[in-house]
């Protein structure tokens, strides 16, 4: 049935209806999507099966019940993550400490996040009443992702932008670490959490490396636009993650030895144990076990 201006809308579909007999057929209710975080596109874009895994093992803590079984898939689909890379032809690289100038405003910083850098100076630094009144977490219903960037910086012209820091990358190896398409495609979903908190859409987000907690001495950054082009993918990639019914895994020897469900013992398919990376000396089993140790 079609309804025009001036006929009235049918009742609201409540639980009972007029005779006070709760309705047998529900199947209308709109179920809510597969709820996503940035962490978990940066994860299924590394390997689908640890961002699957991932989320049962955390929905074995909350119910109690046994971590579910999990299908396997034939090798062959085991080589690279079914998610294409975002585009980032709009990139732009900078060295040293993050520009920020007199009439920039901090509007909102991580309050759970350690380490981050301190950029402004407390008159200029308005994160307490964001956060106040709403909360800590930055929340999208219509597309089903929530999380948390570490900085949100209000430029003089009114533009905001994300700052997304990472402290375990060193800024003269950024060309060499694995980590940068994870970092940017972090970046990217949360230029859309922006955009739906405060209703406009940022044109950049950035990713802001340092060695350390706080800063550093070998500092930079990368500036991502977020455009048509993003946003985009970013749609795409959350629907793509929400209709794969497989989520294989892509066995790695770099991802593997950092693989906290490899480290819990969850994932037979792994490439090596955890911690164990060849060509590192067993370096990396100390790194990683530091880094899941502060998390
Ligand atoms: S151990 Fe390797 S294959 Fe298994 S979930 Fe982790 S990254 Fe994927």
């Amino acid at each position: 049935m079609v309804y025009s201006a001036g006929v009235p809308s049918p009742s609201p579909i409540t639980s009972q209806n007029r005779s006070g007999v709760p309705p047998t057929n529900l199947a209308l209710a709109p179920v809510p999507p597969e709820h996503l975080t940035p962490h978990d596109l940066v994860t299924y874009f590394r390997c689908p099966r640890e961002m699957e895994l991932r989320h049962r093992q955390r929905e074995a803590w909350r119910t109690g019940h046994p971590l579910p079984a999990i299908g396997s898939v034939p090798p062959e689909a085991r080589t690279r993550s079914p998610l294409p890379p975002p585009p980032i032809g709009h990139l732009l690289t900078f060295q040293g400490r993050l520009d920020v100038f007199p009439t920039d405003v901090l509007i909102y910083e991580d309050p759970e996040e350690d380490g981050l850098p301190i950029l402004f100076p407390p008159e200029r630094n308005q994160t307490r009443a964001f956060l106040q009144r709403h909360g800590h977490t930055l929340v999208d219903p219509s597309w089903g992702l929530s999380g948390r960037p570490d900085l949100v910086i209000r430029r003089r012209d009114g533009s905001l932008v994300p700052v997304e820091y990472k402290e375990t990358h060193l800024w003269e190896r950024f060309h060499e670490v694995h980590g940068r398409l994870f970092d940017l495609i972090q970046v990217l979903a949360e230029c859309r959490l922006i955009e739906v908190t405060w209703g406009q859409r940022p044109r950049v987000g950035i990713v802001y490396y340092g060695d350390g907690p706080g800063g550093g001495e070998r500092e930079g950054w990368v500036e991502l636009a977020y455009g048509d082009e993003e946003r985009a993918w970013l749609e795409h990639a959350l629907l793509m993650i929400r209709q794969d019914r497989e989520r294989p895994p892509i066995p790695s020897e770099t991802h593997c030895s950092g693989c906290e469900m490899n480290r819990d013992h969850l994932c037979p398919q792994a490439a090596v144990p955890f911690g164990r990376h060849r060509g590192d000396g067993g370096d990396r089993a100390g790194r990683a076990q530091g880094y899941f140790g502060r998390a």
